[in-house]
């Protein structure tokens, strides 16, 4: 019974716990054995909680016999090691946070917890959520359970490696330029960033405030239905989070496609984009129309200038809240500092990764007299242009779909002395984040042996619309189910 624990989705986990087939404590036991054969070769945790995981697995499942089981009772989740979790180490992939320990949780994280979901551990990233391959966390690249020699994507590669290679049924993310659905493209993963407030990002380490989101990573849409429904709502505690009442997102996913109105990008299928992640995604799109959707193409003139925008205005947000990390409240101090700029410049100097430094010091330009009308002003203002071509979009079409990246996972190494090349493998999913709207990738096929993502994007919260259009999809393909060789 217990060999197959690890294949089963929240959902079906959900559905054994009920009637008591297994427990929380046989799923946590049997997860906690996975990461322990697998994380060598992935590098998907940073910290795993074993002893805390069958802590509160043991609790949930006294909860339950008590009659208490809360939505997400006894059900394991992973959590990106952006969040911030009580007790138990949040790095955010830094030497800076190499031995932070948050006195509290992130929202999120406490939402979950509250729920009844049992943390397994946290899972690697970039360094504060900075790259696109996972390259840039002080411990060490991720691999990508599809070919351990290519990159799970980024930022929040540890989280959809994991989910890929069933060491987790979930996991947590948090999306500030595709950093959910990059990756949940590259590993055949399902990758759901909410409209920007919908979750709070209380307690979430902030790199760009303005942009980040906290979403989830899965193996289907039905469990990032379930568990956005758990995370979403309003929280006072963050001032952009929006009070909205949040609707029951599984319920909506059985919903015919008939008429829904989907806009294509022409652009999005130039020569951007590899040919054959191109083949697949207009497959993807075939297969919604045959189930009622009406393919349109829309126009989105001043897309194009969406990454040169994210790279003025995310690097602008970043040097501002990450002036925080100066040696003397937490974080790494330097030893043997002369006087306390000294101890400013080493630790700041030790602490932040290459990636970073270069952020940082773009951020302050940008930000400097004299540059800023010229850059972060004319960059805000190019973000209003964009934001505005989407909301015209939307007033003909439901979602706008296409292909999540420009290419399948690539090699290790293949883009770090290149960081513009990095910068181009969120070219196609930039663009929600600047506009604040939601987006999710779902698998959609494989290219010479590699998960390809199918990205929608709704309109202001449009969860609901997006989540029952990729659920859809899913039903009538089989790609959610492609397993990496040697994790099954
Ligand atoms: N790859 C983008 C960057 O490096 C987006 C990262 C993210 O979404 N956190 O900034």
């Amino acid at each position: 019974m217990s060999q197959d624990l690890h294949l089963q989705t929240l959902t079906q986990l959900a559905v054994g716990l009920g009637n008591g087939t297994f427990s929380s404590v046989d799923i946590t036991e049997a997860l906690l054995d996975r990461i322990e054969s697998h994380n060598g070769a992935l590098n998907a945790f940073i910290t795993v909680t074993a002893e805390q995981a069958l802590a509160d697995a043991q609790r949930a499942d006294a909860a339950r016999a008590s009659g208490n089981a809360g939505p997400l009772n006894g059900l394991p989740i992973v959590h990106k090691d952006i969040f911030c979790t009580r007790d138990v180490l949040t790095t955010c992939a830094s030497r800076m946070l190499e031995n932070f320990v948050s006195p509290y949780d992130a929202t999120v994280v406490r939402r979950m917890a509250e729920a009844g979901a049992v943390m397994l551990g946290k899972s690697n990233m970039d360094e504060f959520a900075m790259g696109s391959s996972n390259e840039t966390s002080y411990f060490g690249p991720v691999m990508n359970p599809w070919n351990l020699e290519c990159s799970p994507g980024g930022s929040s590669g540890g989280s959809a490696a994991a989910v890929a290679a069933r060491l987790t049924p979930a996991a947590t993310g948090t999306d500030t330029g595709g950093s959910i659905r990059q990756p949940a493209a590259l590993t055949g993963t399902v990758g759901l960033k909410p409209t920007y407030g919908r979750v709070s990002r209380y307690g979430m380490i902030a790199f760009a405030s303005s942009l980040d989101q906290a979403g989830v990573i899965t193996r289907s849409t039905t469990d990032a239905a379930m568990l956005l429904g758990v995370m979403a709502g309003f929280d006072e505690r963050d001032s952009t989070s929006i009070n909205q009442p949040v609707p029951d997102y599984v319920a909506g996913l059985d919903k015919s496609l008939k008429g829904l109105r989907v806009g294509i990008v022409r652009q999005h299928f130039d020569a951007g984009l590899d040919e054959n992640c191109g083949v697949a995604v207009k497959e993807a799109l075939a297969l919604l129309e045959a189930q009622g959707a009406i393919l349109t193409e829309v126009d989105l003139p001043n897309l194009e200038l969406s990454v040169p925008t994210y790279y003025v205005v995310a690097p602008a947000e970043c040097s501002s809240n990450l002036s925080r990390f100066d040696g003397v409240r937490f974080g790494h101090r330097a030893k043997d500092a002369e006087d306390l700029f000294d101890l400013y410049c080493r630790s700041r100097g030790e602490g932040f990764g290459a990636e970073v430094k270069r952020r940082i010091m773009t951020g302050t330009y940008v930000l400097s007299a004299g540059y800023y009308d010229a850059y972060y002003l004319k960059a805000q203002q190019v973000r209003q242009l964009i934001a505005d071509d989407f909301r015209k979009a939307f007033a003909d079409v439901d979602v706008i779909a296409g292909s999540t990246a420009p290419t399948p996972a690539f090699k290790l190494g293949a883009k770090t002395d290149d960081p513009i090349t990095m910068y181009l493998s969120d070219i196609y999913t930039i663009g929600a984040n600047l506009a604040g709207l939601p987006g999710i990738s779902v698998p959609c096929g494989l290219v010479d042996g590699l998960p390809v993502g199918l990205h929608l994007v709704g309109a202001h919260f449009g969860e609901e619309t997006l989540l029952n259009c990729a659920h859809q999809y899913e039903q009538a393909t089989d790609w959610n189910d492609a397993c990496p060789e040697g994790y099954q």
